[in-house]
């Protein structure tokens, strides 16, 4: 049976290990297929290319910074064009808002005598620059223990002391962006109830009419019981079922491959793609 991982990030969004070396660990933890999918970008995916072992397959894509009735959800998306004019033009919108919400939060943080710089928090950031970036600065400056305590209503979890929004695209013109780009699209953990709210139905059946493909299903942040309801609606809405690891090196505690995607699954990713090859 093939290894398949289809959610990992790299140092070009809030990973810690760079592309070249993401696709060695993928290699060395027995992978035969990874995807690389950094927040709002493509910029590691010449590095990866460049590097990929001999055996090891990359799908290129990226996890785009979506919304639906208000609330924030991620939207996998692979083998799009890179070089489509309206989806590259959308991620580098995304990327700007982030930089500006970023430096508001690091504004405010200062306004408070708090140690951190932007000149830091931009250091700490080798691409799309996130919260992840912004919080080990604050461990860096011995303010909290871990990333997972700054992300907390006193320092920059969701509408915490210190959050800024960024924005985000409204989902259903995401998914028919990568379409029209040659992509397909997944929902990434859509029920990663702990991470804020998460949509209904009504949202997840909308996405499915606009050409979602496939809901990740077996996602660390989902619970037992959240993966038998989510494999009940991706049958009922003939949506693909994954699993991926969401592995963020160092960031999380996550291991890369430690969640896995049906070959057949996959598989059916794949015969929907036009935009890149399977590297
Ligand atoms: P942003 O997209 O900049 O708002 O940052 C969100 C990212 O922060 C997510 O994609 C996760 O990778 C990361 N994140 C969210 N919650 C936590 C947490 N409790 N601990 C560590 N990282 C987190
Ligand atoms: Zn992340
Ligand atoms: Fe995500
Ligand atoms: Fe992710």
């Amino acid at each position: 049976m093939a290894r398949i991982d289809l959610h990992a990030h790299s140092s070009a969004s809030d990973g810690t290990t760079s592309p070249a070396q993401l696709v060695r660990h993928a290699a060395e933890v027995g992978l035969d297929v990874v995807a690389l999918t950094d927040h709002d970008t493509t910029g590691g995916w010449d590095e990866a290319e460049q590097a990929r072992p001999a055996g090891l397959r990359l799908v290129r894509g990226a996890e785009i910074s979506c919304r639906a009735d208000g609330i924030s959800l991620h939207l996998l998306a692979y083998l799009f064009d890179p070089y489509d004019g309206p989806l590259a033009d959308a991620l580098h919108a995304l990327r700007a808002s982030r930089v500006g919400r970023a430096e508001r939060m690091v504004e405010q943080l200062v306004a408070d005598g708090v140690p951190v710089t932007w000149g830091q928090v931009q250091g700490l950031a080798g691409g799309t620059v996130g919260r992840p970036h912004v919080a080990q600065a604050l461990v860096d400056a011995g303010l909290v223990g871990s990333l997972g305590e700054a992300f907390t209503s006193e320092w920059i979890g969701a509408e915490g002391r210190y959050w800024v929004g960024k924005e985000e695209l409204d989902v259903v013109r995401a998914i028919e962006l990568v379409r029209a780009a040659g992509g397909v699209t997944v929902f990434a953990h859509p029920g990663a109830a702990a991470r804020g709210r998460t949509v209904g139905h009504d949202v997840i059946a909308r996405m499915a009419v606009a050409g979602l493909a496939g809901l990740e299903v077996d996602h660390p942040d989902h619970t037992a019981h959240e993966r038998t309801h989510l494999r009940r609606l991706a049958a009922e809405l003939d949506l693909v079922v994954t699993g991926s690891s969401d592995y963020h090196g160092a960031n999380k505690q996550v291991a890369l491959g430690s969640h896995l995607t049906d070959e057949s699954s996959y598989e059916r990713l794949v015969e929907r793609a036009t935009g890149v090859e399977v590297l």
